[in-house]
């Protein structure tokens, strides 16, 4: 009896995968569109930032196409973009002369993603797809002043990495032919040097290495949370603060309840220890 149960169960699983695999493939020719994902090909960045749309691209059109749509779509499938229903991927667009793009990056006044590299890596896509969510849940402006809006730069990019690795499992993000990547298991050492170099204006932009050691205390606090993705990725647009401090506690604020302590911990180790965080 448990011998046909196990069998009942595996025919089903059986069909359920090739039901997923029939929903997955798309012909040759049929357009890159579904699954919460469109891919348009031939759209340009200009010099000034402005994107211009291409048209939409089809499986077996661009080898880079075809696996951004791929790519994207099973992220997008694993809750990735939540709650963005659904996203656009400018394959290959064109740059304007002096952009340098490499990798998936997000282009932030339309919030759609921009896919250069025929091989990038589901943790970069991921990634992106978090900076994608928290843009379509940013209300009102940014912060005016430059160290404020640093410190929101770090914050995006610690809660786009411990997305990246929920959504993943992957504990290594990016992409080592686009670069160094970052290991959430041994972050670069807690450093107010960091801290005190990216908050100048003119200064080294740190954003990616102290976003990098806030995933990786998020990992060790919580691991893989589902819970505590979705509720950084629901605050990580904090409604106002122009000081460090006024911004990482507008942060931890709207952080749901639920999470709320294990953020605020993360967020105080993560800080120099002169920056209170109440
Ligand atoms: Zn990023």
């Amino acid at each position: 009896m448990r011998a046909r149960a196990r069998r009942g169960i595996l025919v089903l699983a059986s069909l359920a995968l090739a039901l997923l695999a029939a929903v997955v493939t798309r012909a040759k020719g049929e357009p890159l569109e579904g699954d919460g994902v469109r891919v348009l090909v031939g759209s340009a960045l200009e010099a000034d930032g402005t994107l211009r749309s291409g048209s939409p691209a089809r499986r077996g059109e661009s080898p880079l196409a075809d696996h951004a749509f791929d790519v994207a779509a099973d992220l997008v499938r694993r809750g990735a973009s939540r709650p963005v229903a659904s996203v656009v991927v400018h394959a290959a667009p064109a740059l304007a002369p002096g952009v340098v793009l490499h990798g998936a990056t997000t282009h932030e006044a339309s919030a759609e993603l921009l896919v250069h590299d025929d091989a990038v890596a589901a943790t970069v896509v991921a990634h992106e797809l978090a900076h994608v969510s928290v843009l379509a849940r940013r209300r009102g402006p940014r912060p005016s002043s430059a160290s404020a809006r640093r410190v929101l730069a770090a914050l995006d990019e610690g809660v786009a990495d411990y997305a990246a690795f929920v959504v993943t499992g992957e504990v290594t993000l990016g992409d080592p032919s686009l670069g160094p990547t970052r290991d959430l298991d041994h972050p670069p050492a807690p450093s107010s040097a960091t801290w005190a170099e990216h908050l100048v204006p003119a200064g080294l932009d740190r954003r990616h290495e102290l976003g990098w050691r806030l995933a990786s205390g998020l990992r060790r606090a919580r691991g893989r949370s589902t819970d505590v993705r979705d509720d950084v990725l629901a605050a990580a647009a904090p409604a106002g603060g122009e000081s460090m401090i006024a911004v990482l506690a507008s942060f931890v604020d709207a952080v749901p309840t639920r999470s709320r302590d294990v953020v605020r911990s993360a967020v105080r180790e993560w800080v120099p220890a002169e920056v209170p965080i109440k």
